[in-house]
């Protein structure tokens, strides 16, 4: 009835795959399905559950480092366009300003979620100036490209959107381990 490929048995016999075993349940994992941790090799399972615990978060955190992240990193929007080529300098810190603020308003809690949150916020904070700066070139009201000095604050704010977004993303992510 069933096509018999004695091959196939060959290659799937029981020893050939079971070298890992996962260092918290062991259980016996292969190389593809193994996952390297800080700790060993452990199935898929067990870091999954692991994760699970890292997430304290309650429902309101999200929202909350969302908040946060928006308004400092408006704040420092605001402070880009005057700042020049100092942003560079500054952003970073402003990232590091709110990663902090949220880990304070939040009580510690930590989760992925927050995170993104935390980047999300950082993003849409930077936004507003941002887009006002845009929209006297789209208008074609402004001074459109007759000076390259006219559209230097809009770059440093949109350096500034890049840095601080991904300097808070990068320091609530770190604050996990
Ligand atoms: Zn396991």
């Amino acid at each position: 009835m069933t096509e018999h490929n004695p091959m196939a048995d060959q290659k799937e016999s029981p020893e050939e795959n079971v070298q890992l075993r996962c260092n918290r349940c062991n259980k016996p994992i292969t190389p593809a399905t193994a996952i390297l941790t800080e700790t060993g090799y452990r199935c898929a399972e067990c870091v999954r559950e692991q994760q699970r615990a890292f997430d304290t978060t309650k429902r309101l955190d999200p929202f909350l480092g969302f908040a946060v992240a928006a308004l400092i990193s408006f704040a420092g929007s605001w402070l880009a366009g005057l700042l020049g080529f100092f942003t560079i300098l500054v952003a970073p810190g402003i990232g590091t300003l709110i990663s902090n603020a949220v880990r304070l308003v939040v009580n510690r809690r930590r989760s992925k979620a927050l995170n993104k949150a935390v980047l999300v916020g950082a993003i849409v904070g930077a936004l507003p100036l941002l887009i006002l700066a845009i929209l006297p070139l789209l208008s074609g009201s402004g001074p459109l490209l007759t000076g390259g000095g006219n559209l230097m604050p809009l770059i440093w704010r949109a350096i500034y959107a890049a840095l601080v977004s991904t300097s808070a993303y990068a320091q609530s992510r770190g604050l996990r381990i």
